[in-house]
C-alpha cells in the first residue's frame, strides 16, 4: 500500500495532486470526471478536450499494438504560436525595435513528420530551422518554403555543406553560415568566390558564463564549440583582409539545453551582447543575435532550478531575454538586432506521449507466517522469525539489521548444502514479511533512521511494461532525466500499489525507479491493482524532444508505432497518419542480417529435422509459416 491517506472516496482531484499533473502539463493535459487523461490544445475551451483512452481504443480497433507514440500536431502548433506571440508581446511591451525569429533545431527531433509540421505551423511566424549537418540542411530545405524565416547552419562545414548553403542563398533563402572553427572561414570565402555568391556569415562564441543542469559542458571556456575571443578577432581580421566584413551579420552562442536557472540565461546574454557591441564597433553590419537553445521544460512541475525543472515562466524568459539585450545595446548606442532563439526541447516535448500497457506484476508482499515454527527449523530461520515478531517503532533499525543478517546466514547455509529449498523458501517469506512490516512501522516514526529512508522501494511492486527504456526514453537511462509517467485511466480509483517499472528488455538497466515529485524525487509510482480482464495503460509524457532519435536497438526492440493525432474544433479527433513500428525483419536488417540468408538457413535446419525424423513435413510447413510471421511481426509484445 502506498502512503497516501485515504480520506473518504478517491477522486480525480486526489490523482491530480498525486501525479502533479497541473504543474507539469502546461494545461494541455488534465483528468476527466471519469478518471481519464484528457488532451486539450486549447485549455480555455473545455469542449475541445479529447480522452487519451478514446484514442487508444481507436488505435487498437485499427489493429495497432502497444507501445504507441502519439503525436498531437495541435500541441506543436500551440507551442509555436505561444513562443512567437510571447516574444512579440515582450518586444512590444519593452518597445524593442527589432524582430524575433525562432529557428527549430532539427537535431531535437528529426522525424520527417515533425520537421514538416514545424514548417507548416511555423510559417505564419517565419519560424525557420537550425541545422548542424549536411543531412539536416537537406531535410530543412525539403520542408521550408518561407523566404523570410532564417536558416542557421551550425556544425562543421565541408565544401559540400557550404555549397548547399550557398545554393540556398541563391534560391533566396535567408541562410547563415555560423563559423564554429577558424578554418571554416577560408572554405566559405573560397566557395563563395567560386559560385559568385555573397555569404551571410555568423560567428559562434564561447562564453565564459556557464549554466547548471545536465548540459553544463556546452558552455564555459572549455566548451567544445565556438570561437575564443582571440579566434574571433582573427576571423574579423581575415574578413577585413578579404574585404568581406560586410558579410558578418550574426553572433551566436548556445549555453546548453534545459537551463534551469534564469540567472544563468541573463548573465550569458549580458556577456554576448557586449561582444555584439564590439563587433559593430569593428565595422561589421551585424543585425542578428542568435541566443541558441536552452529554454527548459518543467518536467517535474516543481518550478525550481532542479535539473528537471526551471525557475522561470516562458513569459519571464522572453521578457528577460529582450530586456537583457536592450540593456547593453542601448548603453552602447547600437541598433536593436533581430533576436533569434533555437528552442527545440520546449517546442516539441509536449507534442508526444508514449503509451504502453502493463504485462505483469511481481509483488513483494507479506505472506502469513505461523506464530511458532517447527522445532527442527534451523537456528538462523528461528532467529529471523523471532526478530520479525519484535518489530515496533522503537526497534525498526535493530530488526532491519537482524533481518539482513539472518537472511544472509540462511543463504550461506543453503550454498553449503546444509538446508534445502523448503527452508530457503520459508526464510524468504519471513524476510519479506519483516521488510514490509518495517516499512509500515516506519510511517509511524517521526524521524526514521537514515538507512530506512528508501525502504518503500524495497517492497515496491515491479510492473512489467511493454516498451523499451533504451529505445523510447533513452535520457531516463543515460542521464537520469525524469519524465512524468502516470496511469491514463482509473484516476477516480485509489491507486493502492507502489511500484517501479521494468521494461521488456532483459537488461537490469531497463527500469524506471525514479519519478517526478514536486519537492523531491519519488522512488516509486502509485499505480492501480491490475484487473484480470482489463488492460492497464500508462503514459510517459513530454517525450517529444530527443527521445525518438536518440533511442537504440537494445535487445533489438525497434521503433514503436507512431500515430499522429489531430484534435478537431468540436473536440473530436482524427488519426491523421500512422507509421508502423519496425518489424523483426527491419531491425535484423539494421544490424546487417540478410533476410534471404537467414530464412534459407532456417529452412535448411527445418529440412534436416524432417530428414532426421524429428518433425513431419507438415510440421515443417507450420514452423516455417510461424517463422515468417515472426519476421514480419512487431518487435514488442503482441497479444
Ligand atoms: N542549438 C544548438 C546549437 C544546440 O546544440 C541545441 C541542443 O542542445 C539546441 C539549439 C537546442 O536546445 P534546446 O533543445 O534546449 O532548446
Amino acid at each position: 500500500m502506498n502512503n497516501i491517506e485515504i480520506l473518504g472516496r478517491w477522486t480525480k482531484e486526489k490523482s491530480e495532486d498525486l501525479y502533479n499533473i497541473k504543474n507539469w502539463s502546461a494545461n494541455y493535459f488534465s483528468i476527466s470526471d471519469t478518471g481519464e487523461v484528457m488532451v486539450n490544445p486549447e485549455p480555455e475551451n473545455k469542449d475541445r478536450a479529447v480522452s487519451v483512452m478514446d484514442i487508444i481504443k481507436g488505435v487498437s480497433d485499427r489493429g495497432l499494438d502497444m507501445p504507441v507514440l502519439l503525436r498531437f500536431e495541435n500541441l506543436l502548433d500551440a507551442q509555436i504560436s505561444y513562443l512567437n506571440n510571447t516574444f512579440k508581446n515582450a518586444m512590444k511591451e519593452l518597445d524593442y525595435k527589432g524582430e524575433y525569429r525562432g529557428v527549430y533545431p532539427i537535431k531535437v527531433n528529426q522525424q520527417q513528420q515533425v520537421v514538416e509540421e514545424v514548417a507548416k505551423y511555423g510559417q505564419r511566424y517565419h519560424h525557420g530551422f537550425e541545422v548542424g549537418s549536411k543531412a539536416e540542411l537537406i531535410a530543412a530545405l525539403s520542408e521550408i518554403n518561407d523566404k523570410e524565416s532564417c536558416l542557421i547552419c551550425n556544425g562543421y562545414k565541408d565544401e559540400e555543406f557550404i555549397d548547399l548553403g550557398l545554393h540556398a542563398v541563391m534560391l533566396g533563402f535567408n541562410c547563415f553560415f555560423v563559423i564554429e572553427m577558424p578554418d571554416e572561414l577560408e572554405i566559405i570565402l573560397n566557395r563563395a568566390k567560386a559560385l559568385g555568391v555573397k555569404p551571410n556569415i555568423g560567428v559562434r562564441i564561447k562564453l565564459s558564463s556557464s549554466a547548471g543542469g545536465h548540459w553544463t559542458e556546452s558552455s564555459g571556456d572549455r566548451s567544445i564549440f565556438g570561437l575564443s575571443i582571440t579566434q574571433l578577432t582573427n576571423v574579423i581580421d581575415s574578413l577585413k583582409e578579404n574585404d568581406m566584413l560586410d558579410c558578418l551579420k550574426l553572433l551566436h552562442y548556445h549555453l546548453g539545453s534545459q537551463i534551469p536557472n534564469i540567472r544563468d540565461i541573463r548573465s550569458a546574454i549580458l556577456e554576448a551582447t557586449r561582444v555584439y557591441v564590439e563587433l559593430v564597433k569593428e565595422g561589421a553590419p551585424m543585425g542578428y543575435l542568435d541566443l541558441g537553445g536552452g529554454l527548459a521544460v518543467d518536467y517535474d512541475g516543481s518550478k525550481t532550478n532542479y535539473a528537471s525543472s526551471r525557475n522561470y515562466s516562458v513569459n519571464e524568459y522572453c521578457v528577460d531575454l529582450v530586456e537583457a539585450v536592450m540593456l547593453t545595446l542601448d548603453s552602447g548606442g547600437v541598433e536593436h538586432p533581430t533576436i533569434i532563439t533555437e528552442s527545440g526541447r520546449w517546442l516539441v516535448a509536449y507534442y508526444s506521449i508514449l503509451i504502453f500497457n502493463v504485462l505483469d506484476v511481481t509483488k513483494f508482499e507479506k505472506t502469513e507466517i505461523a506464530d511458532k515454527l517447527d522445532d527442527d527449523t534451523c537456528e538462523a530461520i528461528k532467529n529471523l522469525h523471532e526478530s520479525n515478531q519484535m518489530i515496533s517503532p522503537k526497534t525498526i533499525q535493530e530488526c532491519y539489521n537482524d533481518a539482513l543478517y539472518y537472511r544472509d546466514q540462511v543463504n550461506d547455509l543453503f550454498k553449503q548444502g546444509k538446508i534445502g529449498l523448503r527452508e530457503r523458501s520459508l526464510s524468504e517469506k519471513i524476510f519479506w514479511n519483516s521488510i514490509n512490516r518495517i516499512a509500515e512501522t516506519k510511517k509511524k516514526v517521526r524521524f526514521a533512521p537514515a538507512e530506512l529512508v528508501d525502504i518503500e522501494r524495497a517492497v515496491a511492486d515491479i510492473y512489467y511494461c511493454n516498451f523499451s527504456v533504451f529505445q523510447s526514453l533513452p535520457d531516463n537511462w543515460a542521464i537520469d532525466q525524469l519524465f512524468p509517467i502516470m496511469p491514463l485511466h482509473r484516476l477516480d480509483e485509489y491507486p493502492r500499489r507502489d511500484a517501479v517499472i521494468a521494461d521488456i528488455t532483459c537488461d537490469c538497466d531497463g527500469k524506471i525507479d525514479k519519478f517526478i515529485d514536486s519537492h523531491d524525487i519519488k522512488q516509486s509510482l502509485a499505480l492501480h491493482e491490475l484487473k484480470e480482464d482489463e488492460e492497464y495503460y500508462l503514459g510517459a509524457f513530454l517525450v517529444g524532444a530527443y527521445q525518438e532519435t536518440l533511442g537504440d536497438l537494445h535487445n533489438l526492440f525497434g521503433d514503436t508505432n507512431v500515430v499522429s493525432v489531430s484534435i478537431t474544433e468540436n473536440g473530436d479527433f482524427d488519426l491523421a497518419s500512422e507509421t508502423l513500428g519496425d518489424t523483426v525483419a527491419d531491425v535484423l536488417s539494421y544490424v546487417e542480417y540478410d533476410m534471404h540468408d537467414i530464412r534459407k538457413h532456417f529452412r535448411e535446419t527445418a529440412e534436416r529435422a524432417v530428414k532426421d525424423g524429428l518433425i513431419t513435413p507438415k510440421q515443417r510447413r507450420e514452423i516455417m509459416k510461424s517463422y515468417d510471421e515472426g519476421l514480419s511481426g512487431y518487435t514488442y509484445y503482441e497479444k
